[in-house]
């Protein structure tokens, strides 16, 4: 199979994500007043409504409303006042009543958009954009400097329930195949979810895991879910075809399923384009079906080819009369909208001097966000100085070790924003080297302690004392006569030299930017 970088020069992807969270911050049922819980004891939070007895009568849930209505202001939706419930029917024991209580293509929240900004090797993915100059609209991307911005359209976000959990027993990894018995677990049935559909705007794998992470991070400002993909709280469908560049009809789309984290969206998504790519080279047909991809094996398959929306029977749900929401009702929900992470990006640069894309990737990451905000309060009056390298060291330094230890969360660390801005403190009056610098963080992750006193430890203050940076710098240009006659004589790489050995001779503790400028004021004093 082809790599994607040589698939996506004779084909173009074509994207549309379906994302399903579940709104856990609510604390009751969709249609009734079951608890929410995660992991609690089986069929344990169930009643007539979500086990689906009859004549039991269902109630929306009016947080749930203003959940989803957030959700769309957020997104830049429409607010369709006039709205109503359908009856999807299917028959599957995950789901008492045999149907499932959804929207149908009139949803709460119609025709939104979210605004992409993709740089650094996401960017590189898209290989059509050569001839797009900085600035210039083509597409539905805008160049920027270091990448370009991609306008993706929201189809509608619509109101529907979760059904309850299977668990399969004596198959393969808890697989039906195989199985000789399933236990149903009904708790989650009913559970309010809200699913965003988007359109087929999307151009490449790394496109689509971004989108998903702005939504994630749009969500877990407006509180309105945790985003667990491991817990199964944020679920994300791609749908992905391919055709071939400069063909304007889209080409039949494979569904994947399920895929529960950002790698998976990417990797499945990616695979699955080179696998259509292929399979259309030699001469053979995409089928319209559902695919699950498989992260150990790296490859995807079929679950079952897609069944049409007439399988569903989908009818208006007469138990619930259509919705009408008022405006009161939605300029209410508007004054309850936080800053959300694109407000925050601009703030970051305004009130703080951040460039775009420093601002952009600390506001990826609502912890090191709020780390870095906290910070700038604990620099006072060096705030301004010190945004900068507050910035870079949260983007940098921290952010890679907590990728680096998906286990540990932010909060868990000893590092605290105070302590971060005495490092700083350090290396902003030179006691410190960067090298340093970055030993004094590394410290900080481990334990809680005064940067000052881990320099002092370890013995590396850095020595920024003049007297005692001329009297190394004379000493060195003393032994070395032969290379003084030779810098002055042109030579001015030999530059580097002395400054080595003046590191040598502080055993690696003077201040280099010091040293260098007494060296070059010595030397030309003698020329
Ligand atoms: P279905 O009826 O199969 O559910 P929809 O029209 O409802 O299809 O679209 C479902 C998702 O698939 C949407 O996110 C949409 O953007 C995307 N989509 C639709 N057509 C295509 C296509 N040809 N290629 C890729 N994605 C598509
Ligand atoms: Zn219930
Ligand atoms: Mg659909």
């Amino acid at each position: 199979m082809k790599t994607l970088e040589e698939t996506l020069r004779t084909w173009e992807a074509v994207i549309g994500l379906e994302i399903h969270a579940e709104l856990t911050s609510l604390q009751t049922k969709m249609f009734c007043g079951c608890k929410l819980e995660f992991g609690a004891p089986p069929n344990t939070h169930t009643c007539p409504v979500c086990l689906g007895m009859p004549g039991a009568l269902p109630v929306p849930n009016r947080a749930a409303i203003e959940s989803i209505v957030l959700a769309g202001l957020a997104t830049n939706c429409e607010i369709e006042k006039h709205s109503m419930f359908y009856r999807k029917n299917y028959m599957y024991p995950d789901m008492a009543k045999n149907f499932q209580t959804t929207q149908g293509p009139i949803a709460f929240c119609m025709r939104g958009h979210l605004d992409l900004a993709v740089d650094g090797a996401a960017a590189k993915e898209r290989v059509d954009l050569g001839d797009c100059a900085v600035g210039e609209q083509c597409g539905n991307v805008t160049r920027t400097e270091d990448g370009y911005v991609a306008h993706v359209g929201i189809t509608r976000i619509h109101m529907e329930e979760d059904a309850g959990k299977m668990v399969h027993f004596g198959g393969d990894e808890g697989r039906i195949a195989g199985a000789t018995h399933s236990l149903v677990d009904y708790n989650r049935a009913g559970t309010p979810l809200i699913e965003l559909v988007t359109e087929p705007d999307l151009r490449t794998p790394a496109e689509a895991r971004l989108f998903m992470q702005k939504l994630r991070q749009i969500y877990l400002a407006l509180g309105i879910s945790d985003c667990s993909m491991e817990e199964g709280s944020l679920r994300c469908d791609g749908n992905v075809s391919l055709r071939r560049r400069g063909e304007t009809k889209f080409g039949t789309k494979t569904e994947l399923k399920n895929m529960n984290s950002f790698k998976n969206l990417h990797d499945g998504l990616a695979y699955e384009i080179c696998r259509q790519a292929e399979v259309l080279e030699e001469g053979g047909i995409i089928y319209q079906e559902t695919r699950h991809w498989d992260p150990t094996m790296k490859c995807t398959i079929v679950m079952r080819v897609k069944e049409t929306a007439d399988d569903y029977r989908l009818f208006p749900e007469p138990d619930l009369a259509p919705y009408d929401l008022t405006d009161e009702f939605i300029e209410g929900v508007r004054a309850k909208l936080p800053e959300l992470p694109d407000e925050k990006e601009l703030r970051f640069q305004r009130d703080y001097g951040l460039t775009p894309y420093d601002a952009r990737h600390l506001v990826e990451h609502r912890e090191t966000a709020d780390f870095f905000e906290r910070s700038m309060e604990c620099a006072g009056d060096d705030a301004a100085a010190f945004a900068k390298p507050l910035a870079n060291r949260v983007n940098n330094d921290l952010l890679a070790y907590l990728n680096n230890h998906a286990e540990v969360t932010l909060d868990a660390l000893p590092i605290t924003p105070q302590r971060l801005v005495d490092l700083e403190r350090l290396l902003a009056d030179g006691s410190i080297s960067t090298k340093q610098g970055k030993e004094v963080f590394a410290a900080l992750l481990e334990k809680d302690c005064d940067p000052a006193v881990i320099v002092e430890e370890r013995g590396m203050k850095q020595v920024s004392d003049s007297g005692e940076i001329e009297a190394v710098v004379d000493e060195v240009l003393a032994a070395n006569p032969d290379k003084v006659e030779q810098y002055l004589g042109g030579k001015t790489g030999l530059l580097g030299f002395f400054v080595g050995q003046c590191m040598k001779a502080t055993h690696g503790q003077g201040n280099p930017q010091l040293i260098n400028e007494v060296i070059v004021r010595k030397l030309s004093e003698r020329a």
